[in-house]
Parts: C-alpha cells; structure tokens; sequence
C-alpha cells in the first residue's frame, strides 16, 4: 500500500502510538503534519522523519483549543496543498474511582478525547470536502470503546462516544469520500501506560507486575502487549483504504483481549 502524494496530521504525535503512526505513514509515503502540545518532542519527530527521506513539518495544537485547532489545520493546508488523511490520537488517562473522580478531572479527559476529535474533524472535514478527492479520518479508540474497567469512567465514557462520532462523520461524509473509522488498541507500552502500572496497583492494593498480568493484560489470547507499531500498520491500511466499503467501522487491535 501506498500513501504517496497524501498528507496526513496526527494529533499527539509526539509520543507513543501517534508518533509510530506518523513515521508508518510517511514511510509510505504521506507527508506528515505533527500535531502536538510539546513543540520540542514534535520536531524531533519531524526531523526523524526527514531524515529518512520524507517530507513533514509540526504544529503546537491543544487539540481542547478550537483556535488552535483550526490554525494548525490551516497551516497544514497552506503548507503541503490540503489534507487527505486526519488521525485524532491525543490522549491523556486519569483513573480514579468514580467516587472520588474529580469533576475537573473528568472534564479535563473528555474534552482532550472529545472535544478534540470534534474540532479537528469540523476543521479538517471542510477542506476534504472542498478538495474534491475525499479524505480518511481516524479516531484512536481503545478496547474501552467496547469494554468497561474499573476506575476508567471518563475514558470509557469518552472511548465510547468516538464510535458515535465516526458513525455520523461515516454518513456526512459518505457521498463526498470522507471515511471515519475507529482504531482500537488493546495495552500499548506507552508513557501513557507506564503511568497507569504504579497507580492502578496503589488503587487495587496489587503488586504492578499483578496490574500487568491479572488486569491489563488477563484476556488476551497470549499475554503479550499491542505494540505502537500493530496500531500504526492498522491506521496506514485505514489511511490507504479508498472506498467506502470501509467506513464507519472500527478495528480492534488487541490480542484477542476483545472479540466483536
Ligand atoms: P502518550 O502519552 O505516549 O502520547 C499522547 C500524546 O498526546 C503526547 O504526545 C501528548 O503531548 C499529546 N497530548 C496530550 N494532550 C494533548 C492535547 N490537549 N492536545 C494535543 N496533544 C495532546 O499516549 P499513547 O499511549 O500513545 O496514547 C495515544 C492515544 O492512544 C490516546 O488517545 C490513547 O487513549 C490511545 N490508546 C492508548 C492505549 C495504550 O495502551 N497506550 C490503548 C488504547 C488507546
């Protein structure tokens, strides 16, 4: 699959899974637009990536910030000619129990995962539409789109919401060839991850090496992690993907911890 002559930003591109889908992508071909809040971290990456022969350039973006949002997407367009693929990815995790989940908290959470997939599709959506080739809209899910845990209720709250998003985007876009499909990962070693181990143990009173083993990691098939690069190969083949056979769906990338 090739992603030549594409342009795609990534939200959250400076680290983790979003990093690995901007350096797949432009492997490809694409040439990238990192989105991120951490300018330093964001350019790295772009130099990584044109180091190694491709193309890319970065935006400070607070994905929660509609200004910022839709300066960044400007941005990309009048740098690169327009935008083909969006990957919303930005993410943050804060677990507590529900009792003691602190509102702010809780808004905090939706609105990087919520908000943000909302501002980035309207401003990204109307350059789609108005290039006349389509696009590809990518929303980073989870398992915890199709599954609940414990001490995740704005996560699993807000993973949940962005199937109904993409399902909307899927029919608004339908007849003008913008696709919206949801990628959900199982556990990925990411800091996001490295951060929860030592908190879900202080909250379930087990040992961390029992967070990875009896919680995070109990129902796959194997034991083992997803890696960033099993979701940033699933993101490339949605990127890629040129009808709409293939829209309004999501793809579960997780050891067979969820099966739907
Ligand atoms: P990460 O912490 O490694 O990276 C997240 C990135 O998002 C960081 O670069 C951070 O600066 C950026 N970010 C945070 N808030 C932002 C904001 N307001 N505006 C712009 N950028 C912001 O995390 P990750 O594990 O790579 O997570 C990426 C996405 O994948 C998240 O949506 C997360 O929910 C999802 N996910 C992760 C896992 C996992 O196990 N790691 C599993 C399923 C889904």
């Amino acid at each position: 699959m090739s992603l030549q002559g594409k342009v795609a930003l990534v939200t959250g591109a400076a680290s983790g899974i979003g990093k690995e889908c901007a350096l797949t992508m432009a492997r490809l071909g694409a040439t990238l637009v990192i989105a991120d809040l951490n300018p330093a971290a964001s350019e790295a990456v772009v130099q990584e990536i044109i180091q190694a022969g491709g193309k890319a350039s970065s935006v400070n973006m607070d994905v929660t910030s509609e200004d910022e949002v839709n300066a960044g997407i400007q941005a990309c367009v009048d740098k690169w000619g327009g935008i083909d693929v969006l990957v919303s990815n930005a993410g943050i995790q804060i677990v507590h129990p529900i009792e003691d989940f602190p509102f702010a908290d809780w808004k905090k959470l939706l609105a990087i995962h919520l908000d943000g997939a909302f501002l980035t599709t309207k401003a990204a959506i109307k350059h789609m539409y108005a290039q006349g080739r389509g696009g590809s809209i990518i929303y980073m899910g989870s398992v915890h789109s199709h599954e609940a845990s414990k001490l995740k209720a704005p996560y699993v709250t807000a993973k949940h919401g962005l199937l109904g998003l993409a399902r909307v985007v899927a029919k608004e876009g339908g007849t003008r060839g913008v696709r919206a499909n949801v990628v959900c990962p199982g556990f990925v070693r990411t800091p996001l991850v490295d951060k929860q181990i030592p908190e879900q143990a202080k909250a379930l009173n087990i040992s961390e090496a029992d967070v990875i083993k009896n919680v995070m990691l109990k129902d796959t098939v194997d034991g083992e992690f997803t890696t960033t690069a099993d979701v940033a190969n699933c993101v490339a083949f949605l990127a890629g993907f040129e009808t709409n056979a293939l829209t309004g769906q999501s793809i579960i990338v997780s050891h067979g911890w969820c099966m739907e």
